[in-house]
């Protein structure tokens, strides 16, 4: 299976269990959504893809194009394909979002070709600044320190640079909506749609519909206390968006 296979997945936080077998395939090409209360487990799952150490997997198994990423490193997942964008993306004071950039890109293109020298800066600043453009960005920002006095769009927005500079194969896009004003969510979308192609699979994890009107998602799921409870399409966003989860929990 080419793209992100969920098995059977149990993972603990500090000795609780909060994920209790999550079943999940995302092929690649497609967007999918996952949809859920807030405290259901939803950021858990993102942080347990990235290999997070503060998350273990008891049980079940994670695998991206057929090959389990369990045994690797967030590093090393980041470079197998898989990206996550944070719900709550920290700050790096002293890194400038371009170096960040480039580090992380040069580092991407080193683990598959170990002779890769690096981008020449010229190349690197034309791409990143192209980059920005499309997502409606101060190319100024290249400049300033990672997420340091963002506001909440413009953080958003650096994720998806990042997401757009790195090219991963699947992306997990966790609450990128939040804190985004209207503007903000109608670029940064149209930006994650501009970035869609048959080699990339998207999980947006959300629990507002809005962003969903945008990026069309095959597939929404609904994570309720840990677990998928319904699966459906676009339309069972609009339907939680009208009646809320109650009627998935019983
Ligand atoms: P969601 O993203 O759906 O709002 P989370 O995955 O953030 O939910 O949280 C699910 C549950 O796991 C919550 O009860 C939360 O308190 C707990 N949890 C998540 N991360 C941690 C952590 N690092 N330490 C302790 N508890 C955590
Ligand atoms: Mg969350």
């Amino acid at each position: 299976m080419i793209g992100l296979e969920i098995k059977e997945l149990h993972v603990q936080v500090e000795n609780t269990e909060i994920l209790h077998g999550i079943n999940l395939i995302v092929p690649s090409g497609e967007v999918h959504a996952i949809m859920g209360p807030n405290g259901t487990g939803k950021s858990t799952l993102a942080y347990t893809l990235m290999g997070h150490p503060k998350y273990h997997v008891t049980a079940g198994d994670i695998l991206l194009d057929g090959k389990s990423v369990l045994n690797l490193s967030p590093e090393k997942r980041s470079h197998a394909g898989l990206f996550l964008a944070f719900q709550y993306p920290v700050a790096i004071p002293g890194v400038s979002v371009a170096n960040f950039l480039r580090t992380a890109m040069n580092a991407h293109r080193k683990s598959i070709d170990p002779t890769y020298h690096g981008l020449p800066v010229p190349e690197f600043r034309k791409l990143m600044l192209e980059k920005m453009k499309l997502l409606e960005m101060d190319p100024k920002m290249g400049g300033r320190y990672l997420n340091d006095g963002f506001s909440g769009g413009e953080k958003k927005r650096v994720e998806i640079l990042q997401m757009a500079m790195l090219e991963p194969k699947m992306a997990v896009l966790d609450e990128t909506d939040s804190g985004l004003d209207i503007d903000a969510l109608r670029i940064v979308s149209e930006s994650i749609n501009t970035l869609k192609n048959s080699q990339l699979g998207i999980l947006v994890i959300t629990h507002y519909q809005r962003m969903l009107n945008y990026l069309k998602p095959d597939i929404v799921h609904v994570m309720v206390d840990g677990k998928i409870v319904e699966s459906g399409g676009p339309e069972l966003a609009l339907r939680l968006e009208e009646e809320g989860y109650r009627w998935v929990k019983a």
